[in-house]
């Protein structure tokens, strides 16, 4: 009798998720995501009463939540929000934003705020839940909600482009570092998506036949169609997947 190879789990049972950025868009169907396929989530974010709906939406889905008020740019409340913590198996870097300017408009606040949020919080997530699975001997996954602008250029967004980039030189960089450990680190490059933060985008007239002309699919992404990657990467069914980009562009990238 042949043995049959076993199919992988995509199941995350047991396992601890710490989602920043949980209470919104991208953010809320990752951390919905992983709550369905057996996690317990915690959402982090700087909006309470946002974190406290998202939270009692996703009990009512009989998933296992809680929420921690944190902006994720503090460093030392990172740590301690960490720290005070049970370790998380699975952390994904999804707190974002964006100000689509031309660079020549660009402002310094603008430029410190984009990096501080896009890059340094993701440093900080990732270093204090790494420390804590080294310390506890645990395997773990990092999932960097990073963009297809971290892969592309694209106008007015320069500034945008080069913290995504950034974001995916780190993933490479920090899976190296972790993977003899076990602890994987991946990213997840979406296309545009319709979300609170892109909203604003799609008001200016034409902008968005200049986004689908530019999808091969052509169509803007929806916040469910980010669900699958992340349990993908969560779950052991991407165990051999780290230092990896999964594009979900609809093609843009393959222009
Ligand atoms: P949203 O604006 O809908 O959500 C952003 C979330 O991040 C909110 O929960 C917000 O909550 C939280 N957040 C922002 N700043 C901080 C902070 N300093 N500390 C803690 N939490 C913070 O964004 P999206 O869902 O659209 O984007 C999520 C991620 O996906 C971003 O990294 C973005 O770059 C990326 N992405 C988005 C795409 C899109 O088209 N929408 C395409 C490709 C990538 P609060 O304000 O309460 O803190």
């Amino acid at each position: 009798m042949i043995e049959l190879p076993t199919c992988p789990d995509f199941r995350v049972d047991g396992k601890r998720a710490l989602v920043t950025g949980g209470s919104s868009g991208i953010g809320l169907a990752a951390a919905t995501a992983l709550g369905r396929a057996g996690a317990h989530v915690t959402l982090a974010a700087r909006r309470s009463a946002e974190l406290g709906n998202a939270c009692a939406a996703l009990r009512d889905s009989q998933i296992s939540c809680d929420f921690v008020v944190l902006d994720v740019t503090q460093s030392a409340d990172v740590d301690a929000a960490i720290a005070n913590a049970l370790p998380y198996d699975i952390l994904v870097n999804n707190a974002g934003m964006n100000r689509p300017v031309p660079l020549i408009e660009q402002n310094d606040d603008e430029i410190d705020q984009v990096f501080e949020v896009n890059v340094k919080a993701a440093f900080y997530t990732s270093r204090a839940v790494a420390r804590r699975l080294l310390a506890a001997n645990r395997p773990g996954s990092i999932i960097n909600i990073s963009s297809q602008m971290g892969h592309v250029g694209s106008p007015g967004r320069v500034l945008y482009c080069a913290s995504k980039h950034a974001m995916e030189g780190m993933t490479k960089a920090l899976a190296w570092e972790l993977g003899a450990k076990n602890i994987r680190v991946n990213s997840i490059c979406p296309t545009f998506i319709e979300t609170p933060m892109t909203a604003a985008m799609f008001d200016k007239p034409g902008f968005r036949q200049w986004v689908c002309e530019r999808i091969a699919l052509g169509r803007l992404g929806r916040v469910d169609e980010v669900m699958g990657a992340v349990v993908f990467l969560a779950s052991s069914a991407s165990s051999l997947m780290t230092g990896s980009a999964l594009m979900l562009d609809g093609g843009w990238t393959a222009a």
